[in-house]
């Protein structure tokens, strides 16, 4: 049995016919019902099998999302959103068909504020156009998953990246957001104040709801400043202990470190390939520091005299922009150089998280499992978050493969669990999750439920992702 088919929805093929009509008379050539942009708006991402919605109409405005949900809704048809289709665990599926809603048209930045540190945007915006756009003010957003995704899917999956040790997550970085709910009425959920106790927490309740509580037609961020200096380099360590130590260390002493990821020997063999690095191939970590100019070479100092007491280094560090820019292109292509190591293969991200203390014990133990279940899957991660992803690698047309990769997954997310941790520090749940939920977080599946069937009682949006079928 595959993933996706644990939590399997039933088709509704009347439903589906009379909404199809509906759609191709109000959007005309922006609804598309064609093979190939169907699949390529289903999961394509890893290896879970593609299950692809009916139509795909191309929104471009909230009374247009609020037209589809209430014909959805009054069809009892699936409904889920799709920004660029980055996620990681079978989040755009359509298990039971339906309509899936493309944000890419909504793509308008509606305003900057920089005198409050905020914009408001569309949901189709991606995080590197809104870079591009705030280039001239001073300002940046700094949330930065290793792909070029949609901010509404950032805030759906409640995304993170490198700069989560500083800046926090999409949790943090979202300040209101409007939203198409179920029944098609459109919510905004807060204003523009920087703090605010005005009742139930609507915008944390659909951050992070993967697209099955609510259509995100409008965002409000946060951004900050771009930094006066940035220095940054890489350190080696004689072992992947040494290095986790030296994050734990380094986190523990309050340096306001701005990104340190955490990179395995077999991964530096890969980006040194993929990207041209001139490294060594041992365990690494890549550090920068935010500052001012004496701010961030004393902070690069003290990093370094830890790493030294763990017999890391050296630790070469640079301000010169070029060079921190090329260190950290190859990290973000670090899931891309890691598919150089067997090619042809399809890889299975993880993404566990531990409280900080517990990072190396839980990653030591990760590689002597990668050791023993003879899997080729190099390590790299958030570290100073305690998060660290595993890209398994493995033939996709071989079910022993499947099988074994599935099995480590399982070992990886329940060791974490037991730790303290979570299954899913950054990339959701998904269809590839639910499994775990319940072994994370008990009766709050429940509760979860709950509040699922008060806001979306016909189960149309984005239906089978998060909350397990049964048990
Ligand atoms: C190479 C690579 C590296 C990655 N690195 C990271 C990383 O470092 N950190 C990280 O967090 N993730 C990472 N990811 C995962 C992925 O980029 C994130 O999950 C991202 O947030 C997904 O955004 P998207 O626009 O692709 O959303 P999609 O994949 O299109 O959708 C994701 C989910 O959000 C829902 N959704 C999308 N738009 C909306 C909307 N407007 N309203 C409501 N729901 C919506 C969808 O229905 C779906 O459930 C990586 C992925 C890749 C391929």
């Amino acid at each position: 049995m595959a993933l996706s088919d644990l939590n399997p929805v039933e088709r509704n093929e009347e439903g589906i016919a009379a909404v199809l009509g509906i759609l191709k008379q109000q959007f005309g050539e922006r609804f598309q019902t064609g093979e190939a942009i169907r699949s390529q708006h289903a999961h394509t991402t890893t290896y879970i099998p593609t299950q692809a919605p009916d139509g795909v109409v191309f929104a471009e405005t909230t009374p247009e999302v609020q037209e589809i949900v209430r014909a959805c809704a009054a069809h009892r048809v699936p409904v889920i959103a799709f920004g660029v289709g980055s996620s990681l665990e079978g989040h755009t599926n359509a298990p039971g068909g339906g309509i899936s809603i493309d944000t890419s048209r909504m793509n308008r930045i509606l305003s900057v504020n920089p005198q409050d540190l905020d914009c408001t945007v569309e949901p189709g915006v991606t995080r590197e156009d809104l870079n591009r756009h705030l280039r001239d003010t001073g300002l940046f957003f700094p949330i930065d998953p290793g792909a070029n995704a949609s901010l509404g899917g950032m805030a759906a999956t409640r995304a993170s990246g490198t700069n989560a040790v500083r800046y926090g997550t999409m949790r943090e970085n979202v300040l209101s957001l409007t939203a198409v709910m179920a029944d098609g009425e459109a919510v905004t959920t807060g204003k523009r104040a920087k703090k605010s106790s005005a009742g139930y927490d609507l915008t944390r309740l659909l951050v992070g709801s993967e697209g099955t509580l609510g259509i995100i037609t409008a965002l409000t961020l946060r951004l900050q400043g771009i930094p006066q200096a940035i220095s940054g380099g890489v350190c080696p360590f004689p072992s992947l202990e040494a290095a986790c130590n030296t994050v734990i260390a380094t986190i523990q002493m309050g340096i306001p470190v701005a990104r340190i990821e955490l990179v395995n020997a077999l991964q530096m063999r890969a980006m040194k390939n993929y990207s041209k690095l001139d490294y060594p191939e041992s365990p690494c970590l890549f550090v920068e520091f935010h500052g001012s100019d004496a701010g961030v070479a004393e902070q690069a100092e003290t990093f370094g005299m830890i790493a030294e007491e763990q017999g890391g280094g050296p630790f070469l560090w640079t301000s010169v922009a070029e060079e921190r820019t090329k260190l950290w292109k190859a990290r973000h292509d670090a899931y891309w150089s890691s598919l150089t190591l067997r090619p042809g293969a399809k890889g299975l991200s993880t993404d566990v998280c531990v409280p900080i203390s517990r990072l190396a014990e839980c990653v030591t133990e990760t590689e002597a499992d990668i050791a023993e279940m003879g899997l080729i899957a190099p390590i790299v991660g958030h570290a100073g978050d305690g998060n660290f992803h595993v890209l398994v690698l493995m033939d996709v047309d071989k079910p022993e493969e499947i099988a074994l990769a599935e099995k480590f997954v399982a070992r990886l997310n329940m060791r974490a669990i037991a730790m303290e941790g979570t299954c899913t520090g950054e990339h959701g749940i998904g269809q590839g999750k639910v499994g775990f939920l319940r072994h994370e977080l008990g009766h709050g599946v429940d509760v979860m439920r709950t509040i699922k069937q008060a806001l979306d009682p016909l189960n149309i949006m984005n239906p089978g992702k998060i909350l397990p079928a049964a048990g």
